[in-house]
């Protein structure tokens, strides 16, 4: 069956009929979390707040603000409001920037999880009639089970494949004829280099789109693996802390995310000074979840810097849309006292015509921060003349300089010799942080 929407009342729902909502749910889950978490109570009473003091979504600034810092602090039971005898499930982020924390989950926060990846895969016209395969990975990670119940929830044929293997995926995505990969838009990218190499033009498999998230990536990373495949190409984001992917969703309009607002609550707030920003401000998004029972954390601080915009969406969704996040605040380098984000170097490398395999290390000589990085030559026009290699490195450094206003040091290395990623990408190696 061929539907527009997964929950069309939710995700059309008048503004004022969601601000009702939200509201109704965030003065519940308050008092649930006020009742059931003393750690977030004793935040609540060092500001001086209490469960009365809100009474809607206007309110929602007067609450104290979590950090993934409580969340380590609080390992692993400490923000728990519920009995563990009602919980089914753990789950477990991928440690990207420090020590793993845990999120709880009982039967209904895994039906709202799957039901927030069912409208992903609605949106970008999945039905029962497609063959959904998932090559995120699964198991602690959130990607692999998030979207393998919201493809049962569609009815899709669905190929728990997990992350690697990438010879299996190719025979399973080519004899199964799947329709939809879901998987990092790393591993996409590795994909489509393979099913290449394995002699298969992108007219060859039977995909018409891929949902990738889970990592940052560039407009000119989605347009190549979009050529690679042959399919469309849609961002789906969230965190473990909040569930897991689904949080937010591309839609056929492919600007930006919708937010499944009736979950989540959105601010953007000034990382700096913690104050709420006006819409279509860029800063740290920040995350109430209004409905989840066990782990329902309050004003989460993400560190994902993205901007939000209420403006009329053609799929008709009423959903607040969040841009692609171009990397947290903790993934922005400093390097000689410039700030430098790795999607910099990504839209700079594929506008050059490179291919998306790439790492950035940064180092320290005489006091002075060093940045290189390593890009594979294109297959194509792969030269192995020291004199041509040369000036490519030098022109490809000179449109860096253009983009980054500091100078990194290119090196060009032989296709095939950097690794391939069948999760997150591992982008940037700091080497300051060993030597400090
Ligand atoms: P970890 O924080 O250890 O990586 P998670 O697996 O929970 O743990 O990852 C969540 C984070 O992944 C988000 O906070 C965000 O930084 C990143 N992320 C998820 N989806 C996207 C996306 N579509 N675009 C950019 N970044 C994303
Ligand atoms: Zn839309």
């Amino acid at each position: 069956m061929n539907r527009r929407y997964y929950q069309k009342e939710i995700e059309t729902m008048s503004r004022a009929d969601m601000k009702k909502l939200q509201s109704e749910r965030l003065v519940k889950q308050v008092k649930h979390v006020w009742d059931n978490v003393p750690y977030y109570r004793g935040l609540m009473e060092a500001k001086g707040v209490t469960p009365d003091d809100i009474h809607g979504v206007d309110d929602l600034h007067k609450l104290p603000f979590l950090t993934k810092d409580d969340l380590r602090d609080q390992y692993p039971y400490g923000l728990l409001a519920t009995d563990l005898n009602n919980c089914v499930r753990i789950q477990s982020t991928s440690g990207t920037t420090g020590r793993r924390v845990v999120a709880f989950y009982t039967q209904g926060d895994v039906d709202l999880w799957e039901d927030c990846c069912a409208r992903a895969i609605t949106a970008i016209g999945g039905t029962d009639e497609d063959v959904c395969q998932i090559a995120y990975g699964y198991g602690l990670f959130t990607g692999g089970p998030g979207l393998n119940g919201g493809s049962h929830k569609v009815g899709c044929l669905t190929l728990p494949m997990s992350s690697g293997n990438t010879d299996r995926q190719i025979q399973f995505m080519m004899d199964l004829g799947a329709t939809i990969l879901c998987c990092t838009p790393s591993y996409a990218a590795f994909i489509g280099e393979s099913l290449r190499e394995a002699g298969y033009k992108p007219e060859d498999n039977k995909l018409k789109a891929g949902i990738f998230g889970a990592e940052p990536w560039t407009e000119e990373m989605r347009r190549d693996i979009e050529n690679a495949l042959g399919i469309k190409a849609y961002d789906i984001y969230g965190l473990t802390e909040t569930s897991g992917p689904g949080v937010a969703f591309e839609c056929e309009e492919q600007s930006g995310m919708h937010i499944n607002e009736d979950h989540f609550i959105a601010e953007i707030i000034d990382p700096d000074t913690g104050e709420v920003l006006p819409e279509g401000e860029k800063g740290e998004l920040v995350f109430t979840a209004i409905t989840k029972e066990a782990f329902p954390l309050i004003r989460y601080r993400t560190r994902d810097i993205t901007v939000l915009s209420r403006e009329e969406c053609s799929c008709g969704r009423t959903l607040v849309k969040m841009k692609k996040p171009m990397g947290r605040s903790d993934d922005m380098l400093i390097v000689r006292g410039v700030n430098v984000f790795p999607s910099q170097i990504e839209t700079v490398l594929l506008k050059e015509g490179y291919t998306p395999n790439y790492q950035i290390v940064v180092d320290r000589a005489n006091n002075t921060d060093t940045l290189d990085i390593y890009v594979e030559m294109n297959p194509e026009s792969f030269s192995d003349v020291v004199k041509d290699i040369e000036s490519d490195a030098g022109k490809l450094a000179a449109s860096m300089k253009t983009m980054l206003g500091i100078s990194p040091k290119v090196h060009l290395v032989a296709p095939k010799t950097i690794a391939r990623s069948e999760g997150k990408a591992v982008r940037v190696i700091d080497k300051r942080k060993l030597h400090d």
